[in-house]
């Protein structure tokens, strides 16, 4: 089995609950929707930038598409010398390539890590037995053009017992209605999930939200859930990957 991927290397995690963990990133190609904060290059993706040795930043070039095994291999490089928390199947959308991570999970022995959009519920309950974190995006229609509630109300129901958590990007445009929506469904699926509010990183014309902006959409949300927590990417700041 083959699959298109644009990077493999060894970073820290800059998002979310697990921020700071260590962890081997494999970037898939191809998303099914498109933000407007998106940063990720989806094309070409002819080859496959992979890190040589873990934390080096010394890389080579791999014609796409690349099997299993040879993924398995460069995952195992990097988790031998250097302790890693778990693998991060990033992206794009990573479930779009679920037959493939099915695949995989088998061939390498780390903890799955799952960064998805939260859309493709169908692919999530196939892939339930072998992917150990989720981290579960919810878009909101300002960012995505277009509501995906349905789809994100099936993905949730599938999250309860696992490890996982939901984090929403919010920007200067964030409208508090549409915050509250997220909320609420959050609150009607799963009432403990820990929420990750993440401030934009400006790109594609948002502004980052202002201190006060950013401080009441924490409040709004804290008013329904018990756990809501305001994270920037931190990868960033230190020039990771
Ligand atoms: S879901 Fe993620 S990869 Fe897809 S368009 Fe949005 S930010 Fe980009």
């Amino acid at each position: 089995m083959e699959e298109n991927i644009l990077e493999i290397f060894s970073s820290i995690q800059g998002e979310g609950k697990y921020i700071g963990a260590r962890q081997a990133f494999i970037r898939f190609a191809d998303c099914n929707i498109r933000c407007r904060f998106c940063d990720t290059r989806f094309q070409p993706a002819d080859c496959c930038q992979i890190e040589t040795l873990p934390g080096t930043g010394v890389y080579e070039k791999l014609p796409n598409p690349l099997s299993v095994k040879e993924v398995a291999k460069r995952i195992r490089a990097f988790v031998k010398p250097v302790q890693h928390h778990s693998i991060s199947l990033t992206g794009g959308e990573p479930l779009l390539h679920a037959r493939f991570i099915r695949a995989l999970a088998s061939e390498v022995k780390a903890p799955l890590f799952l960064e998805t959009n939260g859309t493709l519920y169908e692919e999530m309950e196939r892939l339930l037995d072998v992917v150990t974190y989720v981290s579960m995006d919810i878009k909101l229609p300002s960012s995505t053009g277009k509501p995906l509630w349905e789809a994100h109300e099936r993905f949730l129901c599938l999250l309860r017992g696992h490890d996982a958590y939901v984090k929403i990007v919010v920007a200067e445009n964030t409208e508090e209605e549409e915050l509250q929506q997220a909320v609420q469904l959050i609150a009607n699926t799963i009432p403990q999930m820990l929420l990750v509010l993440q401030p934009v990183t400006p790109f594609g014309g948002l502004r980052a939200p202002s201190a006060g902006k950013l401080l009441r959409l924490q409040a709004q949300a804290a008013r329904t859930l018990p756990e809501v927590r305001v994270i920037p990417q931190a990868h960033r700041m230190m020039g990771l990957l």
